[in-house]
């Protein structure tokens, strides 16, 4: 099982995301899975997700997908999630991956290639996504890129630096998707919808830290001011339905300083 990287970056006494442990039996035939989140963690970056194998295969894209074919996307090729992880939106409270993660597309993927394995070691793959954002063909080539650091290891790089690049179709265009489809596609909501559905006191004893902080600092605070909007809404309707605005809202419950 090639999930141990998975479990090793994580303490699942602390992090909602999924163990793995109840892995679904690897489909012999029929679509394969894929799906994309939108991770605010230090910074803003998008998880594309394909199966294989029984595990999703994982690229942390940071600048997201792009459907214009010009554009190449650096994608770092990073540890296999189980794929229950294909179903996760929600909050990591700390550690790992600390931050909002929001399940932005899913759908099926199609390999165009006759051997995925084949195409991982050669760093090149391509296949056709099927999702609500995301169609069309696609594909992941390995680069040498950034630093030296990327390339093959046999080119003496880490092997990580990978692009990800809109092959042109009906699908392909100058449409920023990440701009005009920013929600979920399990919840509706955006990153700090998320946040607010989750448990606030977490974020009031632990508020994370250092870079992930920062970056996560204006969306605490929008989140925390939406919950005490519809703390007080709930409030008021619960305790005055016919009375009019003559009472100050009630407080809500959330303090968010
Ligand atoms: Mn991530």
């Amino acid at each position: 099982m090639a999930l141990e990287k998975y479990r090793e970056k994580r303490d699942f006494t602390k992090t909602p995301e999924p163990t793995g442990g109840s892995q679904r039996r690897k489909q012999e035939s029929g679509p394969l899975f894929f799906c994309v989140q939108k991770h605010l963690a230090s910074h803003l970056h998008y998880d594309l997700r394909l199966e294989h194998d029984g595990v999703l295969l994982s690229w942390a894209v940071p600048k997201g997908p792009s459907l214009d074919p010009t554009v190449k996307r650096l994608a770092m090729h990073v540890e296999d999630h189980p794929l229950e992880y294909g179903e996760f939106e929600g909050v990591i409270p700390e550690g790992y991956g600390a931050g909002v993660v929001m399940l932005w597309d899913r759908g099926t993927w199609l390999p165009e290639v006759p051997d995925v394995g084949e195409a991982l070691r050669k760093g090149d793959l391509k296949f056709t996504l099927d999702g609500y954002k995301l169609k069309g063909s696609w594909v992941l080539v390995r680069t040498r890129g950034y630093g030296g650091r990327g390339g093959s290891r046999a080119e003496g790089g880490d092997g990580r630096s990978w692009l990800l690049i809109k092959h042109r179709d009906e699908w392909s265009g100058a449409l920023d998707i990440t701009e005009f489809a920013p929600r979920s596609v399990k919840s509706d909501e955006d990153l700090e919808g998320i946040l607010a559905a989750d448990t606030p006191a977490l974020w009031e004893s632990g508020r994370p830290g250092g870079r992930i902080g920062v970056a996560l600092a204006p969306v605490i605070e929008r989140a925390a001011t939406r919950r005490k909007a519809a703390n007080a809404q709930a409030a008021k309707s619960k305790a005055a339905p016919r009375q009019t605005a003559k009472k100050p809202p009630a407080k809500g419950r959330v303090k968010h300083r």
